[in-house]
Parts: structure tokens; sequence; C-alpha cells
């Protein structure tokens, strides 16, 4: 089959698990020759999180140890004030990061903090960063506040497949979060969707998950895979850990599936080898969650590691000016 570079967003299930469970080498040459034909391989986006409000969430999230019902070894911190993100952000761009991205443990955000993050939007964007912010759901209203505020990005994520979704989380379904895209796509907020891999799930809901991610009206623009960072306290705890090779099929199927997207290493990248990455990366991921600051509480490499793999491999980061062009030329 020769590889696909055409935005569908009516993939069948039969198609996508065709292309999922090719030959490796086949389906990794498959993957870099789509992502050759849509983005420059050897440069990667970079993007710097923090948790601006910490644990006591009262969703029931398997993997995640911000839930109020774990116990986990987590630091409950309160909605951080302007000056403290401001000075993070200050930070992220001297390391080189074009996208700041602020995460909250809320199932859905109260107006009084919603007014807060829309100012530290707007002041975040002065600094000349791109802003993406990640709150839980959120309604039509909501949505436009903050696009009035300036906001780039919005990560909501799928999690897994539709049929596996409330095995981990019963505190909301998968409408709920579909609702939530939607809503995000009329404010015309550019969307940050993917999931995490490793939570017990089977390849056919992987294939599900893809499938969820690539038939929505529009593919999302960034679509995070993260490894399951497996945290004491939480259900998942000691669910068995999930084989690399199956995390770097799942990245090129997902190359294939949405050319134009930025497919993002995320959560769990400290649990990849430098050789895993390089695959990843070879597979089509092409953007990172780089930064001091743990990644919603999980470990993260340091700036100094990626700064030396990215070195070693002969990769660079986006710049600002280039990564805008990019994202223009990939809009769906
Ligand atoms: N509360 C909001 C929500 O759930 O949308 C935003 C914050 S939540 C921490 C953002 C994402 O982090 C989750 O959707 C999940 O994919 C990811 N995440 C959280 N804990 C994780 C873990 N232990 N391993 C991998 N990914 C994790
Ligand atoms: Fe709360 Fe988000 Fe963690 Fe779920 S993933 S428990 S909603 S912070």
């Amino acid at each position: 089959m020769a590889p696909t570079t055409a935005l569908r967003t009516d993939w069948e299930f039969e198609e996508v698990q065709k292309i999922y469970d090719l030959p490796l080498m086949d389906l990794l040459y498959q993957a870099h020759t789509v992502h050759r034909t849509n983005f420059d391989p050897n440069t990667v986006q970079t993007s710097t999180l923090i948790s601006i409000k910490t644990g006591a969430c009262p969703e029931d999230c398997k993997y995640c140890p911000q839930s109020a019902r774990y116990q986990t070894n987590i630091e409950i911190e309160k909605l951080l004030p302007l000056e403290k993100v401001l000075s993070y952000a200050t930070r992220a761009k001297e390391n080189g990061a074009t996208r700041f991205c602020m995460g909250a443990a809320w199932r859905n955000p109260k107006a009084k903090d919603l007014a807060k993050v829309c100012e530290m939007i707007s002041e975040v964007k002065k600094l000349g960063l791109q802003t993406c912010v990640t709150l839980g759901m959120l309604t039509l209203e909501q949505t436009e506040e903050l696009k009035k505020a300036g906001l780039d990005y919005y990560n909501h994520n799928l999690d897994t497949s539709p049929d596996y979704y409330s095995e981990i989380t019963t505190t909301r379904s998968y409408q709920d979060r579909l609702d939530t895209l939607s809503n995000l796509r009329k404010a015309q907020i550019k969307v940050c969707c993917g999931g995490i891999l490793g939570m017990g799930e089977s390849r056919a809901q992987r294939i599900s998950f893809l499938l969820a991610l690539c038939n929505q009206e529009a593919h999302p623009e960034s679509v995070p895979i993260n490894l399951l960072a497996r945290v004491t306290g939480t259900p998942l705890e000691n669910i068995e850990d999930f084989d690399r090779i199956e995390f770097i099929r799942t990245i090129a199927t997902a190359r294939l599936l949405m050319p134009k997207s930025f497919v993002r290493l995320s959560a769990g990248r400290y649990n990849m080898s430098d050789e895993m990455q390089a695959l990843c990366f070879f597979a089509g991921a092409n953007s990172i969650h780089h930064g001091e600051e743990k990644l919603f509480i999980t470990d993260n490499p340091s700036i100094r590691e990626d700064q030396q793999l990215l070195q070693r491999l002969g990769m660079i980061s986006y710049d600002q000016v280039t990564l805008s062009e990019v994202e223009c030329s990939s809009q769906n």
C-alpha cells in the first residue's frame, strides 16, 4: 500500500488495523516517508508545561496521581499567582520553548478561576510565547472567553478507546470529552488531543483510540501520545510495563493517519531510552515537552539531557517564526 498524505476523517477500523499490523520496518518506512513529505524530519517543536493547580481533583482517572481519591505523594497546591507563572514562562522562553502550557487538576474551571487563567494567558502571550492550557471540561461560553484572552491551544485528551474509557475514568463519559472538543472547535481554538498507552488496553483498543482521534471533524493540530507513568498509590501502579515496540508502532500509525499534525512525546518520556526516542522521531514524532518542572507531577528529562539528545541526533528545535509558518501550511 502506498503511503497517504491526504487528510481523511473517515477511516475504517479494518484499514487502520492493516496499517498498525504491518511488519515494523514497512510501517516505519511508510510513516517516515509521509513525515518527510509534511515536515522537516530534523526539527522538533518544544513546549514547556507547568502545573498551575495541583492535586485534590474530584475525578477518578486511574492513572492520575492528582485525583483526591488516591493516596499519592504529591504536594497539593492552589492556583499559582500570576507572577510565579510569568517567571516560569520567562525561563521557558530563555530555554528555547515556543509554547507555554499550563495544566490544572480540575474537573472543569469555576468562573473566578477561569478569569485568572485568562489573565495568565494574555500576559504569557506578551512574552512572545504561544499558550496552551488544560483545565478539564469547558462550556462553549468558556471556550469563547479563552479565545478572547488569546489562547492558541487547548489540551483535552481522549486518553484511550471509547470502549475502554469506563475502565479508566467513571466520573465523566467519552461523550463529555467529545463535547468539550467540539466547543473548542466552535471557538476556533487549536486542539491538542491524544492519550496514554500502557493502561491495560488491547491492540484493538489502541486502534480504536487512534480512530477516535483521526475521525473527529478535523485532526487535532497536536497529538500527545503518553506512555503511562506508573505512580505509586494510583490503581495502575502495578500494571505490566508497556512494550516499547508497540509504542513506536502507535506513533508511526498516528503519523500516517494524521499526516499534518504534530505528534508529541509527552508523559512517560523519562522512561524511554535515547534510542527509543530516536526511533519515535523517525516514526513521525516531532514535538516534545521539556522543562525543569515535573510533567503532570511525573518525572521529565532535564533540558540539558534533551539538548544533548537532539544534538547527538543532529536535530534542532523550531524557532517561533518557522513554527508559525509550518503551522499555517498544516492547517486542515
Ligand atoms: N484535569 C485536566 C484533564 O484531565 O483534562 C487537565 C490535567 S490532566 C493531568 C492532563 C493529562 O495528563 C491527562 O489527560 C493524561 O493524559 C495525562 N496524564 C496524567 N497522569 C498521567 C500519567 N500518570 N501517565 C501518563 N499521562 C498522564
Ligand atoms: Fe483530574 Fe485531570 Fe488527573 Fe483526571 S487527569 S484526575 S481530571 S487532573
